[in-house]
């Protein structure tokens, strides 16, 4: 009996030495089993073969029958498990899982965010215009604080000279789509939430359909022609647009929103720069964390208009000068003559 005992044994750690899989030695064991049950039941009682396993058939059959009901007992177990699969599902019943919980916890503990304010972050999709200076630093903090939905658009390409301030992106993602690398930075920052990159320029027939599914845009291109444009949308969809700035030392943000009764960025900005009045910053220089502090109070804005708390920047205009270390606030106000808002009155 010993004799079978050391065999079996031998045929199942010698096979898993051997990478033999599971079942093939497991129909060896029942091999074994069968070929010693014969031997009892078919072999004279004094054969050397049947006294050497026992004399017996029935502790065999015995342990056949145990091994038997482990197996079923186990595919019982199997079958059950994958009945049991689709219905448990990843995500908590809850609105935030355990571990967005954990994440946001110093936003919950703020009054002003708390628990639904989390959650208001959670479902917001916020459509960021341009991956550079300003956009770098405002996906950055929209990805960290939770926003569920952020899409961006930017036809541009990582380059070298974007680095100094463009903190979005790295050195090995020089020559990538801005939008590639920002969706690789996101992913890193924050899994829980879904970055939607729009590799082109914002041109008039896209501009309608991509700003349509978003509740909120950021503005932070260095181009007039898309700062018209985008606020020409946000007003004839009644979005409310968040615009930064920069320039050397020097930025400003608002919260253009005439639907709820303040300006536009017309209503501020009727006529555009003549060429080479407003140099862009490839042109005129930028200090590096000018579009740190700019982009973040613009997505501080944005926190804060989703979440309802505080007063926006609507109907103000701030202006940061990073030279002499100075912010200003200064009342800006819808003009009945605007060309763009004028004409579509706050409903
Ligand atoms: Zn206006």
């Amino acid at each position: 009996m010993l004799a079978v005992l050391v065999l079996a044994a031998v045929i199942w750690l010698g096979g898993a030495a051997l990478r033999i899989p599971r079942p093939v030695r497991a129909v060896a064991l029942g091999l074994v089993w069968l070929a010693v049950v014969l031997a009892q039941i078919l072999l004279p009682p004094e054969a050397a073969v049947r006294v050497a396993t026992g004399g017996r058939a029935e502790p065999w059959l015995v342990l056949g029958g145990v091994a038997a009901l482990v197996l079923a007992y186990r595919a019982a177990l199997r079958w059950l498990r994958s009945r049991a699969a689709p219905a448990a599902k990843p995500e908590p019943a809850g609105p935030l899982s355990d571990t967005e919980l954990t994440r946001y916890a110093r936003h919950i503990v703020l009054r002003e965010v708390g628990g639904p304010g989390q959650v208001r972050l959670k479902q917001a999709r916020v459509l960021v215009v341009g991956a550079g200076g300003l956009g770098s630093p405002v996906v950055l903090y929209l990805a960290a604080s939770g926003v569920g939905v952020i899409g961006l658009i930017d036809d541009d390409i990582v380059e070298t000279g974007n680095l100094q301030r463009q903190i979005l992106h790295a050195d090995d993602r020089i020559g990538m789509p801005k939008v590639r690398s920002a969706q690789i930075a996101v992913r890193a920052l924050n899994p829980h939430v879904e970055l939607r990159p729009y590799e082109r320029r914002l041109d008039e027939a896209a501009a309608r359909a991509l700003i349509a599914d978003y509740d909120l845009v950021l503005d932070g291109t260095d181009n007039f022609d898309t700062r018209y444009l985008v606020n020409r949308v946000c007003v004839e969809l009644g979005k409310p647009l968040i615009s930064g700035a920069i320039a050397q030392w020097e930025g400003q943000i608002s919260l253009f929103h005439p639907a709820a009764g303040g300006p536009c960025y017309a209503c501020v900005f009727p006529v555009r720069p003549a060429p080479g009045l407003a140099p862009s910053c490839a042109e005129a220089g930028v200090v590096a964390p000018l579009p740190g502090v700019v982009g973040s109070i613009m997505a501080l804005e944005a926190v804060k208009w989703i979440t309802g708390a505080g007063e926006g920047l609507a109907g103000r205009l701030m202006i940061h000068d990073g030279l002499y270390g100075e912010s200003r606030v200064m009342a800006v106000h819808r003009r009945a003559d605007c060309p763009v808002c004028g004409a579509h009155p706050p409903g």
